[in-house]
């Protein structure tokens, strides 16, 4: 039987009116969909309510295992309510006022505290940064300011305020009540938008249950300065290129991306690349070129995950855009699979795996944690015996986010008895998640991977495999055996 390709890079889709009903949800998992997106700054409860019972009945016809992703708001500052939308003139004046507050011809904001935020010289932008107020004057609760772009400005527009520490709080009343909500409908990772600090997410972990993992949204220039922090505080993090390129200079994107990539790979926290990488697909049924580049490039750059917004929530092409970004995520790892150095790591050669373990151990100049020796041992040895998979047994899934960190040349095959496990690992680069009994015995565990390995094709009778776990089992982050054993 022809080995089944399996694609490394993880593919996340947000959902939306292009693809709610079952049957399409159906097609787009079956082109290759890893994780569902649901955004909360859109749509009602009810909508997504629904949209996650209809979610949840076709992942039950399926083997693969899919997270669902909540994502939320966070303290987003808006236009509030225009009666009409407004065109803004080069050299014109405004005022913006809270909400509340806010008379004719003023615009409103969602933020009351703008006027303590802002100074004379502040930029206010709006609408993605198309339209740009430089701010003239601040008086009380009234902040005036001067249109250098302009344009024209609907209702509930975002507005960002790039390099201003912005002192609304981490949480809404609305992200409460949507983090509820995501409790409630049990999804697997909740993300928050704008964290500015690890606390900011320490806030909502203290909200939700345990099992669910925590995803840092980084957008904002105070998330850079706190990164390794936020990074300790998460379980994952976005590089949301969407807010991040409003808030920093656009040209400070590309390789902000790669470093914030790099310090997620350090920290073993897996990476999502968010934000126009087809976007022309929301209209187009083809990728630009400059589109495809990105997407390469951020798979170049070491990420787990890309991400797919507007184009599959609200696009004319969403099956179309899963299509593309399995077509370039395919194509790139034909060609560069892995880190491909941890032969060099097992040779004691410097590579960046090896290279990062040294800088992240807490003992420089001393020997690395026992989990990290076994990652890069695993790979090595995978590697050197031509093995065609790495095989993780994981309760809680860290040992396979650590040997993903390490980005094998061969794809990590995680059973885990936990069904929170099997849907969380689907967002983890290069990892195969794969739902089993629950058992404390090597040999059962090792019988019944075997088994899903023979009928998913992954491996052929006789070729050898590369085993990894904590022992003993169900104990979280006590990876120290290898084995290497016999389909
Ligand atoms: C982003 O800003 O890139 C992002 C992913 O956040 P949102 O889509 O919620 O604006």
């Amino acid at each position: 039987m022809p080995r089944a390709p399996v694609r490394r890079t993880k593919i996340v889709a947000t959902l939306g009116p292009a693809w709610e009903q079952p049957e399409q949800m159906r097609a787009l998992l079956q082109a290759g969909v890893n994780v569902v997106r649901i955004n909360a700054s859109h749509g009602t409860p009810q909508v997504r309510a629904r949209w996650v019972r209809h979610l949840k009945e076709v992942l039950a016809e399926q083997r693969e295992a899919v997270s669902i992703l909540f994502d939320l708001q966070g303290p987003r500052i808006r236009v509030g309510n225009l009666p009409e939308p407004l065109r803004l003139t080069a050299g014109q004046r405004v005022v913006f006022a809270p909400e509340a507050v806010a008379r004719d011809g003023e615009i409103p904001s969602t933020y009351a505290g703008l006027s303590q935020d802002v100074h004379v010289g502040s930029a206010i932008l709006l609408d993605d940064g198309l339209l740009k107020v430089e701010v003239t004057d601040v008086r009380e609760d009234r902040v005036g300011g001067e249109v250098r772009y302009g344009g024209e400005l609907k209702s509930h527009k975002g507005m960002n305020l790039p390099g201003i520490e912005v002192s609304a709080p981490a949480l809404t009343e609305k992200d409460r009540e949507d983090a509820a909500q995501a409790a409630e409908l049990g999804v697997d990772y909740l993300a928050l938008s704008f964290v500015r600090r690890p606390e900011d997410l320490q806030e909502l972990r203290a909200m939700v249950p345990h099992r669910m993992k925590l995803v840092a949204k980084i957008e904002k220039d105070t998330a850079l300065r706190n990164l390794c922090g936020i990074l300790d505080a998460s379980d994952a993090i976005m590089v949301a290129r969407g807010d991040l390129g409003v808030e920093l200079p656009f040209e400070e994107v590309p390789l902000m991306q790669k470093q914030i990539i790099r310090e997620a790979g350090l920290h073993g926290r897996p990476v999502i690349t968010a934000t126009q990488m087809l976007e022309s697909m929301v209209h187009a049924p083809r990728p630009t070129r400059a589109e495809a580049s990105d997407v390469a490039n951020a798979i170049l750059d070491g990420t787990d995950a890309v991400m797919l917004s507007a184009e599959t929530a609200v696009g004319a092409y969403p099956l179309e855009s899963v299509q593309a970004m399995d077509r370039i995520s395919r194509e790139m790892e034909t060609h560069r699979q892995g880190r491909g150095v941890t032969i060099d790591a097992a040779l004691g050669r410097r590579s960046p795996v090896t290279e990062s373990l040294r800088q992240h151990r807490s003992n420089p100049g001393g020997p690395i944690r026992t989990e990290d020796a076994i990652a890069v041992a695993v790979c090595a040895a995978a590697e050197m015996l031509g093995a065609p998979l790495i095989v993780c047994f994981t309760s809680s899934g860290f040992t396979a986010r650590k040997v993903a960190t390490c980005r094998p040349t061969v794809p990590v095959f995680a059973v885990t008895p936990e069904e929170d496990t099997f849907r969380q690992l689907a967002l983890v680069w290069g990892v195969t998640p794969a739902l089993t009994e629950h058992s404390t015995d090597y040999d059962a565990m090792l019988a019944a991977a075997r088994r899903q390995i023979l009928d998913r094709g992954l491996a052929q009778p006789g070729e050898r495999l590369v085993v990894t776990a904590g022992v003993p089992f169900d104990m979280p982050g006590t990876t120290n055996l290898l084995k290497i054993e016999a389909v």
